[in-house]
C-alpha cells in the first residue's frame, strides 16, 4: 500500500547509504547492533551520525528521509551491503579456505581492476544448517532513526538473492532451496519491522537485471517468486520498494552497457507498489521502455543525480530529466531519487549533500510548473547566507 509517497506526486528521497561523518570512528564490527548499542561511546556515535545525517536531508527538502545505512562496517568495497546480513543470518558460518565466486566477473578476476579488490575481499559464507533470520534486527535498526524525526525514515536492506550467490551451500539440496529458505527467513524479519510502522521497506537488487539469459544458474521465473516470497504479505501493512540500479562497490558500474530492456516483464510480476530504475546515469535514456513495461499499480522511482561522479548536477539538468520522464509517466506514479547510494568510498559527505540539494532544487522547479506544493530548502534560503 502507498504509505509515504501518498498523495505525494513527485515525492523525493534518495537510495539509502551516505558517507560517513569523519568523527564516527567505531562500527559494529560484526556484532549485533542490540549489544553495539549498549556500548557507551557506539550509542553516542551512531545516533549523533544518523541524526546528523537525517538533519542534511531534512536541510536539502527531502520527503522521505534514509538512516545513510550507518550500521554498516568501513570495509572494502561496500562489503557490509552483503556482510551485514552474512555475519548475521542463523544457518551461516564464515569460511577457512577462500573459495572461488561462483559467477565471477572478468573485471572481478582481474588483478588491477578495483573490482578485483572488492570480491578478493569479500570472503563470502557457508550455509552450514538451515537458515533463520538470526540477529538481523531491522526493527530496532529503523526505531533507532524514526525516532529522531518526524518525517518518514525508509529503511532498505540487500535481498537475499545476492546472499545466496555468493553463499557456499553445504546444507540444502539445491540453490533453489537454500534460495527460499533464506527468502522465507528475511520475509519474517520485514514483518516485525512492518508491524513496527516502518512507512516504506527497500528491498535492494534482486538478481533479475543482471540475469538477462539465465546467467546466474537460477531462472528468472524462479527469481521472482524467491523475491515474491521475501515480500509476502508486506503490502497489506506498509509501502514496499524494489531497489533496482548496475552496481556501486567503490561507486563502480558491474555491467557495461547495462539496459533494463530484457527484465522489465519480470521486474513487474515483483509484488512491490515502486520499482526504483538507475536513469541519471543514461540521461532517462529508458524511459519511455521503463514507462511501457512496469504497470499501473507500481510507482515508477527515477534516478536524477549519478551516485559515480563528483560533478553535482544543477538544478536545472534535474529538472530536465524529469521533464523527460513526465512525457511517459504521471507525477502522480513519479517518485525522484539517486540513482544509488552515495556511500561509503564514493564520494564525500559535502558532495552527497549538494547533489540532495540539486534534487530536490530541481524537482521543485517542476512541481512549480505542474502547479504542486514545493519543499523549502532551507540549504537554499537566501535569508540563511552569510553573503
Ligand atoms: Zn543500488
Amino acid at each position: 500500500m502507498f504509505v509515504a509517497t501518498k498523495d505525494r506526486p513527485l515525492a523525493t528521497t534518495i537510495t539509502g547509504s551516505l558517507p560517513r561523518p569523519q568523527w564516527f570512528t567505531t562500527g559494529l564490527d560484526r556484532r549485533a547492533f542490540s549489544i553495539s548499542m549498549g556500548g557507551r561511546v557506539f550509542r553516542e556515535q551512531y545516533t549523533d551520525a544518523v541524526q546528523s545525517l537525517l538533519g542534511d536531508q531534512k536541510r536539502a527538502g527531502l520527503d522521505i528521509l534514509v538512516d545513510g545505512d550507518m550500521r554498516f562496517d568501513l570495509d572494502i568495497g561496500g562489503r557490509s551491503w552483503f556482510g551485514y546480513i552474512f555475519d548475521r543470518l542463523e544457518g551461516l558460518g564464515s569460511v577457512d579456505v577462500r573459495p572461488q565466486p561462483q559467477y565471477p566477473s572478468p573485471r572481478e578476476q582481474t588483478p588491477g581492476d578495483i573490482l578485483h579488490e572488492v570480491s578478493e575481499t569479500r570472503m563470502p559464507p557457508v550455509v552450514e544448517g538451515p537458515v533463520g533470520r538470526g540477529r538481523l534486527e531491522y526493527t530496532d535498526v529503523w526505531k533507532a532513526a524514526q525516532r529522531l524525526v518526524a518525517e518518514p525514515v525508509k529503511l532498505g536492506c540487500c535481498s537475499v538473492q545476492w546472499i545466496e550467490m555468493y553463499a557456499q551451500n553445504k546444507h540444502y539440496k539445491s540453490r533453489e532451496d537454500t534460495l527460499f529458505a533464506m527468502s522465507e527467513a528475511l520475509n519474517q524479519e520485514h514483518h516485525q519491522l512492518a508491524d513496527a510502522g516502518c512507512p516504506v521497506i527497500q528491498i535492494e537488487e534482486p538478481a533479475i537485471h543482471f540475469n538477462d539469459n539465465g546467467n546466474l544458474g537460477i531462472s528468472q521465473d524462479t527469481y521472482v517468486e524467491a523475491f515474491n516470497t521475501e515480500v509476502r504479505g508486506l503490502r497489506d501493512k506498509t509501502e514496499v520498494w524494489c531497489h533496482t540500479c548496475w552496481g556501486n562497490p567503490f561507486a563502480q558500474k558491474i555491467e557495461v552497457g547495462p539496459s533494463y530492456k530484457a527484465s522489465l516483464e519480470y521486474l513487474d510480476r515483483l509484488d512491490v507498489d515502486v520499482i526504483t530504475f538507475e536513469t541519471a546515469a543514461n540521461n532517462g535514456a529508458e524511459f519511455a521502455e521503463i514507462a511501457a513495461g512496469i504497470s499501473s499499480d507500481k510507482k515508477i522511482c527515477i534516478g536524477g543525480v549519478y551516485h559515480r561522479t563528483l560533478e553535482v548536477e544543477r538544478p536545472e539538468d534535474v529538472a530536465s530529466l524529469i521533464r523527460r520522464a513526465l512525457e511517459h509517466i504521471e507525477p502522480g506514479r513519479l517518485v525522484i531519487s539517486s540513482d544509488c547510494g552515495f556511500g561509503r568510498q564514493g564520494m564525500s559527505r559535502t558532495h552527497a549533500f549538494y547533489k540532495m540539494v540539486s534534487l530536490v532544487a530541481g524537482t521543485n522547479m517542476v512541481r512549480r510548473e505542474l502547479g504542486l506544493e514545493e519543499t523549502p530548502i532551507l540549504a537554499a534560503d537566501k535569508r540563511y547566507s552569510f553573503m
